[in-house]
């Protein structure tokens, strides 16, 4: 029997890819009967993740274009202890001084609890 190579569609990216007659053979003396569904890139990609995901691979949302950017509200500052750059929630005040999460967990740790009379 001879084999011909085929163009199938694959389910993950959704683009083409040709299923040649060499992989037909070798897939019939594997003893598989089903088509490959998947690109040979999105196979090794599969192959490559972790197997443990429970990801839903459902429809994506509606428009395309556009990264995933976090459009949260935090601000970009200097922190004041080791010059680099921190995000804050709240808008930097010039007057103090804004420290990255870092630094700021140091500050507070550093800190002295009890208040004593000296
Ligand atoms: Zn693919
Ligand atoms: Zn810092």
């Amino acid at each position: 029997m001879e084999y011909q190579d085929k163009t199938l569609n694959c389910i993950e990216c959704g683009g083409t890819f040709t299923f040649t007659a060499t992989q037909q053979q070798y897939h019939q003396e594997k003893g598989y009967t089903s088509e490959p569904k998947r690109c040979p890139p999105c196979r090794a990609a599969r192959k490559s993740a972790m197997p443990a995901t429970t990801r839903v691979a459902g429809p994506g949302p509606a428009g395309s274009g556009g990264g995933p950017r976090g459009d949260r509200s935090s601000f970009e500052a200097v922190c004041a202890e080791c010059g680099q750059k921190a995000s804050v929630p709240f808008r930097p005040n010039p007057d103090r001084p804004v420290y990255c999460d870092q630094c700021f967990r140091k500050h507070r740790q550093g800190r002295p609890g009890g208040s004593r009379h000296g």
